[in-house]
């Protein structure tokens, strides 16, 4: 089942065209899609009674976040062999998280308006939280997940490593979350630990990996994440970047004004922003 937020109401996806959750459903559910990230279990059963026949078409630009109201939104570094090796840093022994604000998470094809000249790419599995998840163990950790979807985590690195380290701040200019183009349930993937994903930057390819090469896996993070504070409905976790971010070049590259960025991830799609210099 693919979701998506389609200006503002929740649509499932049949084929190229959407159907409004609201109306198919009488109003049991939507409009908004964190009203039926709330009430997963109930939705998922009904979900496929759903009339698909009917659908309207769309087009890119109607799409917005399909996280549209996380309360939490957890993001992991160094979480890809990968990167940690580029980046010259060790292997954490725990998650090394963060957050993005939820007010940075935008749109699949919203424009990046580029905060300095120090504005890095990371392409992201994006996870967003279903079912409650407080105290969850490993083995059970997917059935709390309503889906998957593609981020990219973009990154102010002159903000993220000042005062000793802000990335948080660094991580969540206006619009530096985009996600999309919309939520893959997670029954329609064969195996979802191992997924290729990567980006191209003005049509060169600069990262690609699989998400096998998670150092902690989807599960393994819920675990842990839920075993310090519960994960809530709608809240959504960047998982981590792999190898070919910007910032390790030699020299290091940067976005910049005009540059496209797209990212993609395997049974899910793909997302495309272009940057833009920053509003003065
Ligand atoms: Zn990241």
């Amino acid at each position: 089942m693919r979701l998506a937020n389609v200006n503002g109401r929740a649509v499932l996806f049949a084929g190229s065209t959407a159907i409004d959750i609201a109306e198919a459903t009488g109003g049991e559910f939507g409009p908004a899609l964190e009203n039926i990230y709330e009430r997963w279990d109930a939705f998922f059963a009904v979900a496929s009674r759903i009339d698909t026949s009917v659908g309207r078409t769309f087009s890119d630009d109607d799409l917005r976040s399909p996280a549209p109201a996380p309360r939490q939104v957890f993001a992991i570094g160094l979480n890809y062999r990968s990167h940690a090796l580029e980046t010259g840093m060790s292997v954490p022994d725990v998650p090394a998280t963060f957050t993005k604000f939820p007010a940075s998470l935008a749109g699949p094809f919203d424009e990046i308006e580029l905060s300095g000249d120090t504005v890095d790419w990371e392409v992201e599995l994006v996870v967003v939280i279903g079912r409650r998840a407080d105290r969850v163990p490993v083995e059970s950790a997917w059935a709390h997940v309503a889906g998957l979807t593609v981020g990219q985590d973009i990154s102010d690195r002159t903000l993220q490593f000042a005062a000793a380290g802000q990335f948080s701040l660094g991580k969540s200019f206006r619009g530096y979350g985009p996600i999309g183009p919309w939520l893959v349930t997670t029954d329609e993937f064969a195996n979802p630990d191992d997924l290729e994903l990567g980006c191209t930057l003005n049509g060169e390819v600069v990262q690609l990996d699989r998400t096998s090469g998670l150092i902690f896996s989807v599960p393994q993070l819920i675990a842990t994440l839920s075993s310090v504070v519960a994960l809530l409905p709608g809240d959504v976790i960047f998982t981590g970047t792999p190898a070919g971010v910007g910032i390790v070049r030699q020299p290091p590259r940067y976005l910049a004004a005009g540059d496209v960025l797209e990212s993609w991830v395997e049974g899910v799609g793909s997302i495309r922003n272009t940057c833009r210099a920053f509003a003065r």
